[in-house]
């Protein structure tokens, strides 16, 4: 296939489910599709409706906004209000609840200079247009969002710029992985058959950085694109897998995915970034070697460190479920705030901001349709 209203065939997708119909002969299939982008696509193209019902796909943490705990946004909020600071970020991000009924974008109509930004190469532009005023981009993401920070920063250490500086919040995939196969509670209240892998972090990463899941813990890893047939391919490819006791790592998004991945991208992060000891995930807790922190080298970029910030965690919303369905543990509908009083509108927790969030594809899309299956 070449085109994408290939990749969209209602009849080849209404084939590819005969065929996961006729190969799932177990009485259950437990998927995580680990990408918030592969959760946008099961609920914006009806997936789960095509699959039979012992198949089920669970959502997992990986959408950068959701993840991201309410202590961070607090001290993006402060650097703004405290320290008055140009704050530039993503337009998600404005809208993610911080402490005390705030948000970025609250911060912003009470007077924070908070810019929305499509890159932080726009960050790094506003820095160099306004040399008086001190400019922080909040940086979040995966493995796919941290080579362009890391760019910027070398940009910015190559222009001697002494006002531009990053608040770092970039995680990283194989740990969260690793996390939730290790944890034994994890483990046993989830227990899953294998990986939809992503496909975005994979171009970066590779396929190989998924190898120890399969060989460690036995759990086939199939690395999948973001259209509907991708997902669907994939998950015939771990039935496959299932039933034939393989554990293996296989790249269904073999057009921009390969073993090694993005060599270029991997030495411009490690240049820049090395791992935190630990960092606090929304719904996974805190976890070690799970985020990047900007190098010592490069501490004159580090917000942190600038602004002697101190980090200090809060609670989610009492009633809020972005924590268990950040792990697996529940489905969006099983909030009771879900719909009522959460909504893309007025999210009440992160996992309703961001069109990858599962809350939100779940409410922008799945909501009419019969409830998924158990
Ligand atoms: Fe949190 Fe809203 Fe999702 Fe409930 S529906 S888990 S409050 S984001």
């Amino acid at each position: 296939m070449k085109y994408v209203d290939e990749f969209r065939s209602g009849e080849l997708a209404q084939g590819m489910a005969r065929a996961i119909a006729a190969e799932a002969i177990r009485p259950a299939y437990r998927f995580m599709e680990f990408c918030g982008g592969h959760t946008h696509a099961i609920a914006r193209y009806g997936l789960g409706e095509l699959l039979p019902p012992q198949v089920r796909m669970i959502h997992g943490p990986g959408c950068p906004v959701c993840v991201l705990p309410i202590g961070r946004i607090d001290l993006a909020i402060r650097l703004a209000r405290e320290h008055e600071v140009i704050l530039c970020t993503y337009g998600d991000t404005l809208r993610v609840p911080a402490s005390g009924g705030l948000s970025l974008l609250k911060a912003k109509a009470a007077g924070g200079d908070i810019r929305m930004v499509y890159s932080v190469a726009d960050a790094l532009r506003i820095a160099r247009e306004q040399p008086q005023r001190q400019v922080v981009f909040l940086a979040i993401g995966f493995e796919t969002t941290t080579p362009p920070t890391a760019l910027a920063i070398f940009e910015a250490a190559r222009l001697g710029l002494a006002n531009f500086s990053v608040l770092c919040n970039h995680v990283l995939t194989p740990p969260a992985i690793t996390h939730m196969l290790s944890t034994p509670e994890n483990a046993a209240q989830v227990p899953l058959d294998g990986f939809v892998g992503p496909g975005h972090v994979s171009t970066v990463i590779g396929s190989r950085a998924y190898e120890p899941f399969a060989s460690t813990f036995r759990k086939p890893v199939v690395i999948a694109g973001f259209e509907p047939l991708d997902v669907l391919q994939a998950i015939l490819m771990l039935i496959r897998q299932v039933n034939t006791g393989r554990a293996e790592v296989e790249n269904e998004y073999c057009r921009a995915v390969t073993r090694d991945g993005n060599r270029k991208a991997q030495a411009l992060m490690a240049g820049v970034f090395e791992l935190r000891d630990s960092f606090e995930w929304r719904g996974l807790g805190e976890m070690p070697l799970s985020a990047l922190r900007i190098r010592a080298g490069f501490a004159g970029f580090d917000a942190e460190k600038r602004f002697a910030l101190d980090y200090v965690a809060v609670p989610d919303h009492p009633a809020c479920e972005c924590g268990a369905i950040l792990c697996g543990l529940k489905r969006p509908e099983e909030c009771k705030l879900f719909g009522k009083v959460c909504s893309p509108e007025n999210p009440v927790g992160a996992c309703m901001v961001s069109s990858e969030g599962a809350c939100a594809a779940q409410f922008s899309y799945g909501r009419h349709l019969r409830q998924e299956k158990t």
